[in-house]
């Protein structure tokens, strides 16, 4: 198949990269670069299998593929409250240019969401059928809202023009090629301790958080995008819950850092539980993560080990 990957020099679309060109399918790669590199996709760049453009998906463009995988959009806080119009318009005109393009060519289309989609959630753990609890005005709508906007116009574009879709709410997904000025808790955690220095724990640190392998995300994604029963939304994470503070000790503790945990502000909004409950991905997708946080962070601080030294210090919400 020819398949499309919108943000696919991003974290997750590079390894999904990867994986379609592994398994024999030619993949286009579109990204402007923002947070994505050409260090990510580097590795892949001799597959004659393999085309990559810069362009940005708040304009249209035209391909001929049999499917796309839409995840053009920042997913760190830093990075998309940095531009908050801009990210709005990624989500929105994004997906609007890729259902325009799926309508007219009858390619699939699966939109990565977001577990944001739910909010600072009052139900525990978050099903599909919780509608969420999301501030429309504060520093995280931009993404939270625009994530949900992007789930709307899917539906009316299945329901109105028959367009095939599916919606992968993703949750936090950590690996190997999270950038290192993310600013996302994994990498700063890692970056922190290989450097000796302060680990940034923002609150109590009793705020939880849920975190999916990349390797298992990619089988998910994969599995939803390749079967014909449902179209989501589908919850898609690891439901192995741990408190913020939970992660700053383990990571001390793996690398056998002498970093003290230091407490700043939380930030407004900061969602303070969250836990996918994945029956359906189960059920539907036969899929669940198998990589835990014991044997997935090891991986990650081996890839951050070499750039650690190598790079500034690890990055901070705007204030
Ligand atoms: P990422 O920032 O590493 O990747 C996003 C990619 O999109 C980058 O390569 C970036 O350059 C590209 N991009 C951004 N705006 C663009 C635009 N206007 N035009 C073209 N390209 C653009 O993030 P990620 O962690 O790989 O996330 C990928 C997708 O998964 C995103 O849609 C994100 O919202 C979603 N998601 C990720 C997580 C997570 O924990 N990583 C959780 C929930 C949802
Ligand atoms: N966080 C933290 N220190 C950091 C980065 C993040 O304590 O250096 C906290 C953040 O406030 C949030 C949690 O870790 O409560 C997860 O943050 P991240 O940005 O990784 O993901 P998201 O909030 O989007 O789920």
């Amino acid at each position: 198949m020819r398949i499309l990957i919108t943000g696919g020099a991003g974290f997750i679309g590079s390894h999904l990269a990867e994986r379609l060109l592994d398994a024999g399918h030619s993949v286009i790669i579109l990204d402007n670069f923002h947070t994505g590199s050409k260090d990510n996709i580097r590795h892949l760049l001799d597959n004659d299998y393999l085309e990559i453009y810069r362009h940005d998906v708040t304009d249209s463009y035209r391909l001929e593929v049999d499917c796309i995988y839409n995840l053009a959009c920042p997913a760190s806080p830093i990075h998309y409250q940095r531009s908050p119009v801009k990210t709005v318009l990624t989500s929105v005109l994004g997906v609007m240019y890729a259902l325009n393009l799926a309508s007219e060519i009858k390619a699939r289309v699966l939109q990565a969401s977001t577990s944001e989609v739910y909010g600072d959630p009052l139900e525990h753990p978050q099903t599909e059928s919780y509608l969420g609890n999301v501030n429309t005005i504060g520093p995280r709508s931009c993404y939270d809202e625009g994530k949900r906007v992007a789930e709307t116009v899917m539906f009316d574009y299945h329901r109105e023009n028959h367009v095939d879709i599916r919606i992968a709410r993703i949750f936090n997904t950590y690996g190997p090629r999270m950038s290192t000025n993310d600013g996302r808790v994994v990498s700063n955690f890692i970056l922190q301790a290989l450097r000796n220095e302060p680990i940034t724990i923002f609150g109590d640190g009793l705020q939880t958080r849920s975190f999916c392998y990349v390797d298992d995300m990619v089988e998910g994604l994969i599995r939803l995008m390749d079967q014909d029963e449902i179209v989501g939304p589908v919850n898609l994470g690891n439901p192995d819950e741990r408190s913020i503070k939970e992660i700053a000790e383990m990571v001390i503790a793996m690398i056998g850092s002498s970093s003290e945990i230091i407490y700043k502000a939380k930030p407004e909004n900061d969602p303070m539980r969250r836990r996918p409950d994945i029956s359906l991905a189960g059920k539907a997708l036969g899929w669940q993560p198998s990589v835990s946080l014991e044997e997935g962070l090891p991986k990650v601080i081996d890839y951050f080990r070499p750039l650690a030294l190598r790079h500034m210090a690890p990055a901070r919400m705007p204030r």
